[in-house]
C-alpha cells in the first residue's frame, strides 16, 4: 500500500451564486487577442490570426484581493468573460458546443506585461508573464440554466471609478461555441475546465491600492483591490 508523502494541494472551486454547489476546477484555458480592438493595441493584425491559447494553473483562480506580484513593474488588468464547462469531449461540433457549458463568471487575466513582452521578443513561453500566483481573480459562477448564454452586452472595467476597458461581448472574434470546438480538437476537454475568453481594448497598468471594478451584462459585477 502506498501513501501520500504530504497532503495533496487543495482543489480550486468556484462558488455558484445563490447555491450550495461548488464547481471544482480542472484546467484554465485562455484565448489570446479575441477582440479586434485589443489585438490592434497589442500590435497584431486581428484579421489574419487563427485563435491561439495558453493556460493558467487552476490555483491562480481566487476570489479576494489581488496581491501585487513580484519581479515586475508593469502589471495589467484584462477583464474577461469566464466560461465553465460541466461536460467534456474531443472534436466537439460547434452546433452542440454550448451543451457543454455549465455557467459563466467574470475573471481578470492579470498579466506581468513587462515579462510577457520580454518573452515575446525572445520567443520564450509566456508563463512568467501570465501564469503567476493569484493571477486570475474571479467572481462566483452563474448557471446558464438561469442566465442563458451571453452573446452580446457590455463588458467593462474601471480603475478607481474611471473607465479603462469598454467593449461588447459581440465583438469577440471567436465566439464561445467556436472556442470550445477548436480547443476540443487540441485537448480532450473535461468537466471542470474553464475558458477565459479574451479581453476588450483598453488594458493598462495598476498599482497597489487601486480598486478594479468590472461588469459583464447578464453575468454580474466584480470588485478586486490591489494590495
Ligand atoms: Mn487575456
Amino acid at each position: 500500500m502506498t501513501t501520500d508523502l504530504f497532503p495533496p494541494a487543495p482543489v480550486t472551486r468556484f462558488p455558484v451564486a445563490g447555491s450550495q454547489s461548488t464547481f471544482p476546477v480542472r484546467r484554465v484555458y485562455c484565448i489570446g487577442r479575441n477582440y479586434a480592438a485589443h489585438a490592434i493595441e497589442m500590435g497584431a493584425d486581428p484579421d489574419k490570426e487563427p485563435p491561439f491559447f495558453f493556460q493558467k494553473s487552476p490555483d491562480t483562480i481566487h476570489f479576494g484581493d489581488f496581491p501585487y506580484p513580484t519581479e515586475t513593474s508593469d502589471v495589467h488588468f484584462e477583464i474577461e468573460l469566464v466560461v465553465a464547462l460541466s461536460k467534456g469531449g474531443s472534436n466537439i461540433p460547434v452546433e452542440v458546443a454550448l451543451d457543454h457549458v455549465y455557467g459563466y463568471g467574470i475573471g481578470l487575466d492579470m498579466t506581468r506585461r513587462d515579462l510577457q513582452g520580454e518573452a515575446k521578443k525572445l520567443g520564450r513561453p509566456w508563463e512568467i508573464g501570465k501564469n503567476f500566483d493569484h493571477s486570475a481573480p474571479c467572481t462566483p459562477l452563474r448557471p446558464a440554466a438561469e442566465i442563458g448564454h451571453p452573446t452580446d452586452g457590455a463588458i467593462w472595467l474601471k480603475v478607481n471609478g474611471e473607465t479603462r476597458q469598454e467593449g461588447d461581448l459581440n465583438q469577440m472574434i471567436w465566439k464561445t461555441p467556436e472556442m470550445i470546438a477548436i480547443l476540443s480538437r487540441y485537448f480532450e476537454l473535461m468537466p471542470g475546465d474553464i475558458i477565459m475568453t479574451g479581453t476588450p481594448a483598453g488594458v493598462g497598468p495598476i498599482a497597489r491600492g487601486d480598486v478594479m471594478t468590472g461588469h459583464v451584462d447578464g453575468v454580474g459585477d466584480l470588485t478586486v483591490e490591489v494590495i
